[in-house]
């Protein structure tokens, strides 16, 4: 047995499933998840001592790779100024200013501690904003795990093919009302009927949990319009996607001003902080100015801060996105010639430092063609390129992300692993 397998086995004994969150247990994919000791840009070590080139990135935020100096040096010196008052700091405001100059649909922000709550206060805002009860989400989205929201999700609940939770009580989830992604008609049925009691509509604006499923711009359309109309706050869970796809998200993509938007991840440069904000009016009801009560021991922790400063001040760096896209797009391109090339049916595509892979014939549209694709390839995939160093998500219904770190050498070593599996892999399905 390896010490990686030996740290599983002794992992389950206090640890449910021995992981402290689903999806890093490889319960879609099958085998043992690989405990990882250490990371230095593009790369992770577990602790047999093997290198992988990674495309996970703690699942998104660490966009200038692992332990990048710049957010060390941040985060080092916060800390020895002391982990956390519990009381304002200077830092907190500069991230504030900063997020709403980067983000110009965000007059006023809260910092946080994790997506689940930014998510989860938005939420709760924008119900005491409006008076109303009801929420609109789309089936195979993932907006963290508040009861509401645990109603046809993406991400860990789809790699378990339970895409609800138990011990969501019918009342937690009775105003949460779930459409099609990417459907117009129902959008516009359902406002017909019922917009004037609809308190928002949350969305993962590009998608990434239920691997990455872009919108239509007529969709991206009928939810400001909709919404608008009848006096319902847009939300933008930007928590995947907020200076990921883009120097503004993917509302700077899409031309779109959203009421609320909520932001996590990469804002956190691998440090709990997440954050949600939006309309000076919306944000007037929060407490301690209005009666919509949210608050946290931690939030605006200084160490966290300190690295979300950090990031925010290396992607702003004159053409980093740029850079970045073509890096992604270019493994995009480069997995699906390697798929061609061995008769694989197989598709790719990216947006900013994002990218999803499919092992269906075109990028699926909807939660419906996302779990059309074959799950098996994908399992079969997955394995064979951990085996040859390449470290993707442990499910086929991720996102990936590449780092401003992965090199032209690591994305030729992922070509050339790539080529070897999918050739195996036509070998043993022929
Ligand atoms: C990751 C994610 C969340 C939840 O964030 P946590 O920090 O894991 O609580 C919410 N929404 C989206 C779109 C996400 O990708």
């Amino acid at each position: 047995m390896t010490s990686n397998d030996g740290l599983f086995e002794r992992a389950c004994h206090h640890i449910p499933g021995g992981v402290n969150s689903p999806v890093r247990a490889f319960g879609s994919v099958g085998g043992i998840p690989r405990f990882l000791e250490r990371g230095a840009g593009a790369h992770v070590w577990d602790v047999d001592g093997k290198r992988y080139i990674d495309y996970v990135g703690s699942w998104g935020p660490l966009i200038l790779g692992h332990a990048h100096p710049a957010v060390l040096e941040a985060v080092t010196r916060a800390a020895r100024n002391g982990l956390s008052f519990g009381a304002p700091t200077a830092a907190e405001v500069e991230l504030a200013d900063l997020l709403c100059q980067r983000m110009p649909s965000m007059q006023q922000v809260r910092l946080v501690s994790s997506g689940t709550e930014a998510t989860m206060s938005a939420i709760r805002l924008a119900r005491g904003y409006t008076g109303r009860d009801k929420l609109v989400k789309f089936e195979g989205c993932y907006h963290g795990h508040a009861d509401a929201l645990l109603v046809k999700a993406g991400s860990g609940l789809l790699t378990f093919g339970n895409p609800s939770s138990a011990g969501v009580p019918a009342g937690a989830a009775a105003d949460t009302l779930v459409l099609p992604y990417n459907d117009v008609d129902a959008l516009q049925t359902l406002f017909a009927q019922q917009g004037d009691r609809i308190a928002a509509i949350i969305v993962e604006p590009i998608a990434g949990n239920m691997n990455l499923v872009q919108p239509s711009p007529a969709f991206v359309n009928a939810l400001r319009t909709l919404s608008q109309a009848h006096g319902s706050l847009l939300i933008y869970d930007e928590v995947m996607t907020g200076f990921r796809v883009g120097p503004q998200g993917a509302q700077g993509l899409h031309g779109i001003q959203p009421d609320l938007t909520c932001l996590g991840k990469v804002v956190g440069g691998g440090m709990p902080l997440a954050a949600f904000g939006g309309r000076a009016d919306v944000m007037a009801k929060l407490a301690p100015l209005g009666p919509v009560y949210q608050a946290g021991t931690l939030s605006g922790n200084p160490v966290a801060v300190a690295a979300g400063l950090a990031t925010l001040n290396e992607i702003a760096a004159p053409g980093f996105f740029e850079t970045l896209g073509r890096q992604t797009t270019a493994l995009a391109q480069g997995l699906c010639d390697a798929a061609n090339a061995n008769g694989t049916v197989f598709s790719a595509q990216a947006v900013g430092g994002m990218f999803g892979i499919y092992f269906s014939p075109h990028p699926p549209t909807s939660y419906g063609e996302v779990m059309n694709s074959d799950r098996a390839a994908f399992n079969a995939f997955f394995h064979a390129m951990l085996e040859e160093g390449v470290y993707f998500a442990p499910s086929a219904f991720e996102a990936g992300f590449v780092s401003c770190q992965h090199s032209a050498e690591d994305l030729e070593a992922t070509f050339a692993a790539a080529r070897k599996v999918f050739a195996q892999i036509a070998l043993n399905t022929r």
